[in-house]
């Protein structure tokens, strides 16, 4: 089959022939339906070095149906469509028990499929280590509910640890109004409608998909966006500040524009720094970096997309464009999620 991989550091992915896996004992294989190209991919392609073995099939954001179940598995059927949770776990350690295998803490737990070393859904079957990863799809379209699987739950994560705080009168920052930011901003409608949401990026084209999508303000970034924020909020800043960048001046301007006692959540992966001490950000304010979501939070961010709440916007590419794909979305040219397809 078609797979396109990653082969070489600091080298685009390549679309090569590798053979069809099949299941063992307790494992499922997909017919992927679509693949998400996520930004972190190119922070990966980029990166001069990292610790996983190479080659292996990109794509950790996936959705297809079911084509063969390896022996002992039940509750699925062929063709069945599914979304695949991304960050697999031990399933046993603590945290997997309560369904956060994104924070398995068994050393060498496996790594997550298209990300870390393990093949991902960019080819036209995915191999699937356990029924636990698989949510039910219903009538949702497995080509354009992929990308529900890393944009959709990271961002969810994200926003509802903090839902607590943003009740009337409230602000919510989300700088970066890409894949994740276009989601959380969604979510933000969708479980804090009181909130006053703020978007801000480079981009004019991803401000009007922000508006479009429920934002309140749109705000170019810089020093001016901070200023902004400042009057909205009377000068004591956002209760939530949303980083899907990560870079120094992302990561300046939410400190400069955290609240006391508010969350300070850096999502993005830009790979800066953000000093924290007694004099910013604002006194008290928490400052986390989560990682993905957990695997019930996917079955509350499936609900969401089939009752029509939250939308992603894609596009959809095939196997052979998808170093294309990966070209747009490094030039900030994918409006909202480029989505490879590998059966069309
Ligand atoms: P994307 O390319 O779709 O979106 C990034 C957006 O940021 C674009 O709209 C771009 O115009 C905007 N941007 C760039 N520079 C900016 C600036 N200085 N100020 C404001 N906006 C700016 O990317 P994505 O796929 O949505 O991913 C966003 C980030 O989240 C990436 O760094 C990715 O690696 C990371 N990520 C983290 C997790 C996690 O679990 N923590 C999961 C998925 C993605
Ligand atoms: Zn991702
Ligand atoms: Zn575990």
């Amino acid at each position: 089959m078609k797979a396109f991989q990653f082969v070489e550091w600091q080298r685009p992915g390549e679309l090569r022939e590798v053979p069809i896996p099949e299941p063992g004992p307790g494992e499922v294989l997909i017919k992927v339906g679509g693949a998400g190209a996520c930004h972190s991919d190119l922070h990966l392609l980029e990166a001069p070095a990292g610790p996983m073995a190479l080659p292996f099939t990109l794509g950790h954001e996936n959705a297809g149906w079911v084509e063969e179940m390896g022996s002992g598995t039940t509750g699925f059927a062929r063709g069945d469509a599914v979304v695949v949770y991304g960050p697999w776990g031990c399933g046993l350690c603590m945290n997997c028990r309560r369904g956060m295998e994104n924070y398995c803490q068994t050393p060498g737990r496996p790594s997550p499929g298209g990300l870390g070393g393990n093949d991902g859904g960019m080819a036209e079957y995915l191999l699937v280590p356990s029924t636990r990863f698989l949510i039910p799809l219903g009538d949702l379209d497995p080509r354009d509910a992929a990308p529900l699987t890393d944009a959709g739950l990271t961002s969810y994560h994200a926003v509802k640890r903090s839902a607590h705080l943003l009740g009337p009168g409230s602000t919510a920052v989300v700088i970066g109004a890409g894949g994740l930011g276009q989601m959380a901003i969604q979510v933000l409608r969708a479980l804090c409608d009181a909130t006053t949401v703020v978007a801000v990026d480079t981009s004019a084209d991803k401000l009007e998909i922000a508006t479009s999508m429920g934002a309140d303000v749109a705000l170019v970034s810089g020093e001016d966006a901070v200023r902004r924020i400042r009057d909205i909020t009377g000068g004591l800043g956002a209760e939530l500040v949303l980083d899907l960048v990560g870079i120094a001046p992302t990561l300046a301007m939410a400190a400069e524009v955290s609240r006391v006692l508010g969350h300070l959540t850096i999502v993005g992966l830009g790979n800066a720094s953000l000093p924290v001490s007694f004099h910013g950000p604002a006194l008290e304010c928490s400052v986390a970096a989560p990682f993905w979501g957990s695997i019930p939070e996917l079955i509350e961010v499936i609900s969401l997309a089939r009752s029509g709440k939250i939308e992603m916007k894609v596009e959809h590419f095939s196997l052979d464009q998808a170093a294309h794909a990966y070209e747009l979305l490094h030039h900030g040219k994918i409006r909202g999620r480029a989505v490879i397809t590998p059966h069309g």
